[in-house]
């Protein structure tokens, strides 16, 4: 399982990072999303498909490589 982001949606809100610090960031400068792994291991696919359900702009999706 993977996460994406679209940088250019996010608006900051860092709804993410409070879901999953372990998987996302914000960027110093303006806020906006970093992932800090794009590879989500077992334990953490719950809190991903959270942030990707909490996110307001929905920048957030998860893609199925297996
Ligand atoms: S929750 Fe969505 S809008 Fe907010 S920082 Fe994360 S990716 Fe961006």
């Amino acid at each position: 399982m993977r996460v994406e982001a679209d940088v250019r949606r996010c608006v900051g809100a860092g709804q993410c990072v409070l879901t999953d610090p372990s998987l996302f960031d914000q960027d110093d400068e303006d806020g906006t999303v970093v992932l800090l792994t794009s590879e989500i291991d077992d334990d953490h696919v719950e809190a991903a498909r959270d942030a990707v359900r909490l996110c307001p702009s929905g920048a957030l999706s998860l893609a199925d490589d297996r």
